[in-house]
Order: structure tokens, then C-alpha cells, then sequence
């Protein structure tokens, strides 16, 4: 099987990992993401990853944790380092080999982010995962997601997600909402369709990096993304 695209940038939310439970990490989760994150690595697909840490903490709800925004936007980062490790750790059991890359400082754990070296890394094959979001408060995974993706030159991003792409109305409450396998940027904005917050998107659309959402919890699901097979939605 070949792939269509020769270097991606996986953007996993942290509520992903939490599976059924409702707080935390599953570890079945784990391994089924790092098993479906082999599959393309096996297939010659360089493989970059930023996880979210919304399963462990959001920053943004100064008003319920009474934690002022800025500091309670560290704590997300560093979840999104507990996040990365736990997927490491992961990866590495079904013999993957892995780099974790931390925006902010963390020798003992993670290698600070560096952009060439992250290079390096993907070109000899290691999946190299993004810790600590942008290392910046007030923005999300998903704008570190498409940084990072920018920064390496990624052919794509793909939002995993647990519905199966963009949808003209929220699927989950409006059962007729219908999905749309490609469109366009412009098309997003003038719809009002929620793919990623707006500093993520303009930088997408900025740099014409075209953004895949699809259903990460389907098996298989992600190979198939890679080998062009039509699944999710693709804004380009
Ligand atoms: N965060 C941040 N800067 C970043 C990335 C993340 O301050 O560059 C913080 C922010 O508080 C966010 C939390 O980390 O709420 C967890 O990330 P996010 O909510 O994006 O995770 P997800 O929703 O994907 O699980």
C-alpha cells in the first residue's frame, strides 16, 4: 500500500484518550492508537503527533477553578506532556521508536522542542510527539498542532476526532445533519463550520496547509486517511 502523503502531523484531542471513563487515560485507548499509529509508520508514513490534555485539565474556566487563566494554561500544558508520555510509552511497547519534544523545559522527561531536530527524527523514521502544546498560554493544541505541523513542513494535518468529519449541523443533536467530504477555506468561514478555533485555521489556511477531520476511534481508520481513501472531510 502506498501513501499519499509523505509526512503528517496526527492532532489528537486529550478527551480521546479518556475512552469511556470520564476522567484520565484508558490504556486500551493507548494501544489502539499507538497499533493504528504503526500501521503507517510501517507503510513509510512520517509521523508527527500533538495531543491535547483536556482529559487531565482545560486552562480556559478561571471562573469554576477560581485559577487565573494564564497559570491554569500551564497546567493544560504540562497535561499535554503526561498525555504525550503516556503515548509514548505506548509506542514504544509495540516497538515504535519515539521522541518526545516538550515546549517548555523538561530535561529529564522530554528533549526541548527543536524544529530541525524533530526533522532529523522523522526522516530516520522515529514518531516524534509535540508535548506542552505551544508552550504559550491562550492557545490551543490545535494552533500548536498546525505550528508544528507548518514548522516541519507536513504534508497535512489530521484531526482525529470521534465523528467522522464536518458536518452542515452538529450530528450528535441534528440528525439531519449532513457531511461533506471536501471543502473549501473559504467555504468553512462563510458556513460558520467549526473545524478548529480561529488562530488554528487562519494559520492553516494561511500557509495552505489542508486539514483532514476524521474518526480517529475506527479502526483502520488512519491508514486509510493516508493512503487518499475517501474518509472525513478535507479542507484545502
Ligand atoms: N494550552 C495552552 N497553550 C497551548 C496549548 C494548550 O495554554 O499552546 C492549554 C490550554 O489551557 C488548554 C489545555 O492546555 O485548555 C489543554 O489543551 P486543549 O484544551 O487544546 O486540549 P484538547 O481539547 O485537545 O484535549
Amino acid at each position: 500500500m502506498l501513501p499519499k502523503y509523505r509526512r503528517i502531523l496526527l492532532k489528537l484531542s486529550g478527551e480521546s484518550l479518556m475512552g469511556t471513563r470520564n476522567y484520565g487515560i484508558d490504556p486500551q485507548m493507548l494501544d489502539q492508537y499507538a497499533k493504528e499509529i504503526k500501521e503507517i509508520t510501517n507503510i513509510g508514513v512520517q509521523v508527527a503527533v500533538v495531543i491535547g490534555g483536556g482529559n487531565i485539565y482545560r486552562g480556559m474556566n478561571e471562573h469554576e477553578t477560581g485559577i487565573e487563566r494564564a497559570q491554569g494554561d500551564y497546567m493544560g500544558m504540562l497535561a499535554t506532556v503526561i498525555n504525550g508520555m503516556a503515548l509514548q510509552a505506548a509506542l514504544d511497547k509495540v516497538g515504535v521508536s519515539t521522541r518526545l519534544q516538550s515546549a517548555i523545559k523538561m530535561e529529564q522527561v522530554a528533549e526541548p522542542y527543536i524544529r530541525r531536530r524533530a526533522m532529523r527524527h522523522l526522516e530516520k523514521g522515529r514518531v516524534v510527539i509535540f508535548g506542552a502544546g505551544t508552550g504559550n498560554p491562550y492557545f490551543t493544541t490545535d494552533t500548536a498542532g498546525s505550528l508544528r505541523a507548518i514548522e516541519i513542513k507536513a504534508d497535512v494535518i489530521l484531526k482525529g476526532t470521534r465523528v467522522d468529519g464536518i458536518y452542515s449541523a452538529d450530528p450528535e443533536k441534528d440528525p439531519t445533519a449532513t457531511r461533506y467530504e471536501t471543502l473549501s477555506f473559504a467555504d468553512v468561514i462563510s458556513q460558520n463550520l467549526k473545524v478548529m478555533d480561529m488562530t488554528a485555521f487562519t494559520l492553516c489556511q494561511e500557509n495552505d496547509l489542508p486539514i483532514i477531520v476524521f474518526d480517529m476511534n475506527r479502526t483502520g481508520n488512519l491508514l486509510n486517511v493516508v493512503t487518499g481513501k475517501h474518509v472525513g472531510t478535507l479542507v484545502s
